[in-house]
C-alpha cells in the first residue's frame, strides 16, 4: 500500500467530495446563470458553498469569488492592485515612487505574477523581496522601514516547503499607515489555520481547493470590501461580472463537501492530534537517520509539515529510498537525476548550501489518522535499517551486506570507483571526489575494510583530488601509512594486491603529463587475466579528454593511445574518469566504431538518443511471451531493493538485482549472452534503467530495454509479493 505524504503538493479527493462532484454532474448539472429549474438548482448549490466558505474563512463581507485555483487568484489580485496604481500614476501625471514587495520564500506564482503584470501594464515599479530570518519568518523591521513606500505587499500565510507560519499580526502592524494593499497567499492555511479574514487588514487572499481534499481546478479569491478590483476574465458576467466564465460546478460542489467536512468536526483531525502525528514522524526520522536536521522550527510551522536534511545523503537518494518503502514524499528542492538545485526557500533562510540542496519535505493531510501515521513511522524506521545495512548510515553495522567488487559513484559527471575484495577485506579508491569523502569514510568504518590505496588517474584540473583528505580521515584503515607518489601509488610497489585481484599502472601522458591508467587483473587458474582498466580522462565514452590544459601533453597523446591499445586490446572494458552521458564504460573497439564517421560526416552513434529504448507495459508483457525469455534486472540501489524484497516484477519470473552503482560488475557477463536474449532493466521511474539499457546497447548487446515509467507506472496486477 502506498502512503501519500506530499499533501502540501496536493491531496487526494475526499470520498464525499468525489460524490458531491458526481452528483453535481449528474443531477445539478444546470448552468447557475439559467433561470429555469435546473439553473436554479445549480445556483442554490453555488450560493450554499459560498456561504460555507465565508464561514470557514471568517469573511462575512467582501467578495468571495470562485476561481480555477490560487494561481488565478494571485493574478487577479496583482492585476487589480497594479491597474489601480497605474490609474493613480496616470491621474497624477508623474512617475510613481512606490515599490512592490513580496516575501523571499513566496511560491513562485507570486513574484512571477508581479513581474508579468508590472511589465504588461508598463508600470516598471521596483520589485523587492522581503528578507526572512533563519526561522523563515519575514524581517518585520525591514518591512516597517519599507512599508511607507510600498504599493503592494505579498506575503504567504504558511510556506509550502517548510510549513513556516507567517506572523500575520506582526505584518499587519508593520504595514500600519502604509499606502500598500496586502495580499496573503493563503493556500497552505486552508483548513489548518484560522485566518479570520474580516478581522485582519488583508485585502486579497487566494486559496486552492486541491490542497484540502477538493479536486484541482477550483479555488477561491477573497477581496476585501472596497479593495480595487480588475477582472482577469471578462465575458458573460458571471460572479457579478468579477470573474467571467461558466462556473466549475463539479469543483464547487466538491469544495462544498470539503467545507462541510471542516464544519462537521469529524473528518479532519484537530490541531493537537496533528501535532502528535508530526512528533511521532519526527521521532521516527531521528531514529532512522541519526543526525537528521529539521529545517524549520516546529513551534512556528504547520503541524502537518516536516522539512529535513540528513548529512551525507542527497535528497535524490532519500526520495528513492522512501519511494521503495511506498512512502511518497517530495524533494524540498527541485532536483534532477544528477544534480539537486538548492531550494530558494531554504537559501533565503540562510541555510548552508548542502542543506538547501538535500532537503526533503514530508507533509501529511489534515484527514490522516493515527493508523496511517503509525505505518508511515514503521516504514521510515525500515528505511533507516536498510541504509544501515548498506553502510550509508553513521552507525556501524555488524550485519552489513558484503560489498560488490566494483562500486561506481558519479558527482556532476565525474566518476569515482571503489574496488573491494570481500575475501581479503581490502579495497582501493580510484579518483576520490571531495563530495564523497564522508560517504567513503562511512563505508570503511562500517565494514572495517583495509584501504590499500587511494589513487588518482591524473592531477585533476577541474576539481581538487580529495585523496589526502580521505587518507587523513581514516588512518586506522590505511594499509600502512608508507610514502606514496603524487597520484597515491605506494612508492616502490610494482602492483597493489587485493586477494585474487591486482592493480598495475600504465602511464599515458596526454590529457595531463601525469595521466595514468590502472589495469585490473584477476588471478585465475590459467594465470592473470586482464578484467578492466581505469583510464581516467584518456578515453571517455564518446570522446578523448582535453589536451589543451596547462598540464596537458598533447603531442604525447597519440603514443599513449597506442600504448593503451597494446596493453588492453580492443575489448577490455575501460572505465572513465568522466561520464556525463552515463555510458558507464567503453572499449577501444566501440570507440573506434562510433568515431568512424558516416558519409555525411556525422559520428555513427550520434543518433543513439532517438533509438527506442523504452518498452511499455504491453510491449514488455508481449516480450515475456516470446523466446528466449527476457532477463529482468532491477537496477535500483540495494537499500531500495531491500525494502521491496520479495516482490517480483512479473509473477513467477525471478529478477536479477544489480544496483546501477554496481552495474560494472555485471556488464561483462551480459555482453557474453547470446545476442537474441532480451534484457529488460527496470527501476523506480525509468530513468536509471534507461541508462543501463543504453550503456549495454552501446557496448554491443542490442536487445537491451528499459521499462518505460518504471515501477511507478507498472500495474501491481502483474507483480507478485512472495
Ligand atoms: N501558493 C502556494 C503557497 C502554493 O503552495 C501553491 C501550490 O503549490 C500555489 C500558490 C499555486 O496553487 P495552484 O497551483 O493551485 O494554482
Amino acid at each position: 500500500m502506498e502512503i501519500y505524504l506530499d499533501a502540501n503538493a496536493t491531496t487526494p479527493v475526499l470520498p464525499q467530495a468525489q460524490a458531491a462532484a458526481l452528483a453535481a454532474m449528474a443531477d445539478a448539472f444546470g448552468n447557475p446563470s439559467s433561470v429555469h429549474g435546473s439553473g436554479l438548482k445549480a445556483r442554490a448549490l453555488l450560493d450554499q458553498v459560498r456561504a460555507a466558505a465565508r464561514r470557514a474563512l471568517g469573511a462575512p463581507s467582501g467578495q468571495l469569488l470562485f476561481t480555477s485555483g490560487a494561481t488565478e487568484g494571485i493574478q487577479t489580485a496583482v492585476l487589480s492592485v497594479l491597474s489601480a496604481l497605474r490609474r493613480r500614476r496616470d491621474e497624477a501625471g508623474e512617475p510613481m515612487q512606490l515599490q512592490l514587495l513580496y516575501g523571499a520564500t513566496e511560491h513562485k506564482a507570486v513574484p512571477e505574477a508581479l513581474k508579468h503584470w508590472n511589465a504588461v501594464l508598463g508600470l516598471n515599479l521596483p520589485i523587492r523581496a522581503i528578507p526572512v530570518g533563519a526561522d523563515g519568518r519575514h524581517d518585520l523591521v525591514w518591512l516597517r522601514e519599507q512599508a511607507p513606500l510600498a504599493g503592494l505587499v505579498c506575503t504567504m500565510a504558511a510556506n509550502n516547503e517548510t510549513g513556516v507560519i507567517s506572523d500575520l499580526d506582526g505584518i499587519a502592524a508593520a504595514l500600519a499607515g502604509s499606502p500598500a494593499l496586502w495580499m496573503v497567499d493563503s493556500v497552505q492555511a486552508l483548513g489548518k489555520l484560522a485566518l479570520n479574514l474580516a478581522e485582519r487588514p488583508i485585502d486579497y487572499a487566494p486559496f486552492s481547493g486541491h490542497k484540502l481534499y477538493a479536486p484541482k481546478g477550483i479555488g477561491l479569491l477573497y477581496v476585501r470590501e472596497g479593495a480595487p478590483f480588475t477582472p482577469l476574465l471578462a465575458g458573460g458576467g458571471q460572479e457579478s461580472a468579477l470573474r467571467a466564465g461558466t462556473e466549475n460546478m463539479a469543483g464547487i460542489a466538491a469544495l462544498g463537501a470539503v467545507l462541510s467536512a471542516l464544519e462537521d468536526g469529524v473528518t479532519f483531525q484537530d490541531q493537537a492530534a496533528l501535532a502528535a502525528h508530526r512528533q511521532r514522524l519526527a521521532g521516527a526520522l531521528r531514529a532512522a537517520f541519526p543526525g537528521v536536521i529539521f529545517n524549520a522550527p516546529a513551534a512556528l510551522s504547520l503541524s502537518t509539515t516536516l522539512n529535513f536534511a540528513v548529512p551525507g545523503l542527497s535528497s535524490k537518494l532519500l526520495l528513492d529510498l522512501f519511494d521503495a518503502a511506498g512512502l511518497r514524499v517530495s524533494g524540498g528542492s527541485a532536483c534532477s537525476a544528477s544534480k539537486a538545485t538548492p531550494s530558494y526557500v531554504l537559501q533565503a533562510m540562510g541555510l548552508p548550501a548542502w542543506q538547501a540542496a538535500a532537503a526533503v519535505r514530508l507533509s501529511f493531510g489534515a484527514a490522516d489518522g493515527a493508523d496511517l501515521i503509525d505505518e508511515a513511522c514503521s516504514r521510515i524506521r525500515d528505511c533507516g535499517a536498510s541504509l544501515r545495512s548498506s553502510c550509508l548510515s553513521a552507525t556501524p553495522q555488524a550485519d552489513a551486506s558484503p560489498p560488490e567488487l566494483l562500486t561506481r559513484f558519479v558527482v556532476d559527471g565525474a566518476c569515482c570507483y571503489l574496488v573491494a575484495d570481500a575475501a581479503t577485506r581490502r579495497c582501493v579508491v580510484i579518483d576520490p571526489l571531495p563530495a564523497l569523502t564522508d560517504r567513503l569514510v562511512q563505508w570503511l568504518r562500517c565494514r572495517g575494510f583495509t584501504l590499500a590505496a587511494v589513487l588518482d588517474t591524473h592531477s585533476h584540473g577541474e576539481h581538487v583530488s580529495s585523496s589526502c583528505e580521505l587518507r587523513a580521515a581514516v588512518p586506522a584503515f590505511l594499509q600502512e601509512p608508507g610514502a606514496v607518489d603524487a597520484l597515491g601509488w605506494p612508492l616502490g610497489a610494482g602492483q597493489i594486491l587485493m586477494g585474487d585481484y591486482r592493480l598495475t599502472r600504465l602511464t599515458l601522458p596526454g590529457h595531463t603529463a601525469d595521466s595514468t591508467a590502472y589495469l585490473m587483473h584477476e588471478v585465475t587458474h590459467d594465470g592473470p587475466a586482464l578484467r578492466l582498466a581505469f583510464v581516467g580522462d584518456t578515453v571517455m565514452p564518446g570522446a578523448l579528454g582535453r589536451s589543451d590544459l596547462a598540464q596537458s601533453e598533447p603531442l604525447a597523446y597519440a603514443t599513449s593511445l597506442l600504448a593503451l591499445e597494446q596493453a588492453v586490446g580492443p575489448h577490455t572494458l575501460l572505465l572513465p574518469g568522466h561520464d556525463d552521458e552515463n555510458r558507464f564504460a567503453s572499449t577501444l573497439s566501440v570507440e573506434r566504431a562510433v568515431h568512424q564517421t558516416t558519409a555525411c560526416g556525422a559520428p555513427a552513434d550520434s543518433g543513439t538518443k532517438s533509438v527506442k529504448i523504452d518498452l511499455s507495459e504491453t510491449e514488455l508483457l508481449a516480450l515475456m511471451q516470446g523466446t528466449p525469455q527476457p532477463l529482468l534486472v532491477d537496477v535500483r540501489e540495494l537499500y531500495e531493493q531491500r525494502l521491496a524484497a520479495g516482490t517480483s516484477l512479473v509473477a513467477d519470473v525471478v529478477s536479477e538485482y544489480v544496483a546501477l552503482s554496481n552495474l560494472l560488475n555485471a556488464l561483462p557477463g551480459w555482453l557474453k549472452l547470446p545476442a537474441e536474449v532480451p534484457i529488460l532493466f527496470y527501476c523506480r521511474s525509468g530513468n536509471r534503467s534507461a541508462q543501463a539499457a543504453n550503456a549495454l546497447r552501446r557496448l554491443g548487446h542490442a536487445r537491451a530495454w528499459s521499462l518505460a515509467g518504471g515501477l511507478a507506472l507498472w500495474s501491481a496486477a502483474h507483480s507478485k509479493r512472495a
